[in-house]
């Protein structure tokens, strides 16, 4: 089953206290593509400007990806850089500039508007619901967001809430979004707003997903080398959607697999800047570490 992936496609300048890159491939839509293109086909909508390099596009044609969607427009292409200090939970964002993304509204191809999954990776909301508004009966919508839009664009998050399945937010938003410092509150919060579940991110702390009739917490691989943090959220979200895609069966068996099948690839993801690690990535890694997670949480043979 195909998924459709919305959200930006950028050129990130990264610093860490180690290292120091810049105009790399980065953006939600371009992580969550990549990940999910291990378990799905992908329709990518997005836009990029004349400055975007060839060999990026040649990266997301490798993994398979659907381009009928990525529009080339006159002007520059998104960028953004960030700074992460010793402590990599730590980021701040030095810069973002919109660049194409300004006055971005795309028409679907008509073949895409007939996606049954739909990834709505970070990007503004009312972005979001542009895209989603033409996909014509969809059967599970996941969305991502970030704390920018819940400063600025509030009343179009609380729309798009009512309209998707599942909303994927790290601890922070979630508390600061429901105003609550409890975690599992702010879940059950979250769940009276529209989607039937939430998936709570806490970075090195793994991740809990909220369903009415569902609690479900998960670990998170415990990395030793960490090179680069960014991307890890956008990749999380990009597999859990594109398993559940590959599944075409929403269930709480399904999902929880899904929130492992997206902390693997997350895991990977920060071994390498930007989509490096991505790259050489196999089937077998992905098995081999989704084993490992099965071992981490058992605790009774
Ligand atoms: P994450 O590390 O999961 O928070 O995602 C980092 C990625 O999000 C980077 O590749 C950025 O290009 C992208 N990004 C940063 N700010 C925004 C924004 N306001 N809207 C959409 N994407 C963004």
């Amino acid at each position: 089953m195909s998924l459709l992936i919305t959200g930006s496609i950028a050129l990130d300048s990264v610093k860490t206290p180690l290292e120091e890159h810049h105009d790399m491939l980065g953006g939600s839509a371009s992580y969550a593509a990549v990940a999910a293109s291990f378990f799905t086909s992908v329709n990518l909508v997005g836009i990029v400007g004349t400055d975007f390099p060839r060999p990026y596009l040649d990266l997301f044609q490798k993994h398979g990806i659907n381009l009928a969607g990525l529009q080339i427009a006159d002007g520059k292409t998104f960028r953004w850089s960030g700074e992460y200090e010793w402590d990599l939970n730590q980021r701040r964002t030095l810069s973002v500039c919109l660049n194409v993304f300004e006055t971005f509204q795309p028409n679907l191809p008509e073949h895409y508007r007939a996606a049954p999954y739909v990834f709505l990776a970070n990007i503004s909301p009312q972005l979001q619901l542009h895209v989603l508004a033409q996909v014509k009966q969809p059967k599970f919508i996941v969305a991502d967001t970030m704390d920018l839009w819940i400063n600025i664009a509030k009343e179009p998050l609380l729309e798009l809430l009512k309209k998707i399945d599942c909303l994927i937010l790290n601890e922070s938003e979630a508390r600061e979004l429901m105003k609550e410092t409890s975690l599992i509150k702010a879940g059950k919060a979250l769940l009276k707003l529209g989607p039937k579940f939430v998936c709570i991110k806490k970075g090195e702390h793994g991740c809990l997903l909220f369903g009415h009739d569902l609690f479900f917490s998960a670990p998170a691989y415990p990395l030793e080398d960490i090179h680069d943090p960014t991307g890890a959220g956008d990749c999380f979200a990009g597999a859990f959607a594109g398993y559940l895609a590959k599944a075409d069966n929403i269930n709480h068996d399904t999902l929880r697999k899904a929130v492992i099948y997206g902390s693997v690839i997350a895991s990977y993801n920060v071994e390498a800047f930007s989509l490096g690690r991505l790259q050489t990535l196999t089937q077998q890694d992905i098995e081999s570490r989704y084993r490992i997670f099965k071992q981490l949480s058992q605790f009774e043979v």
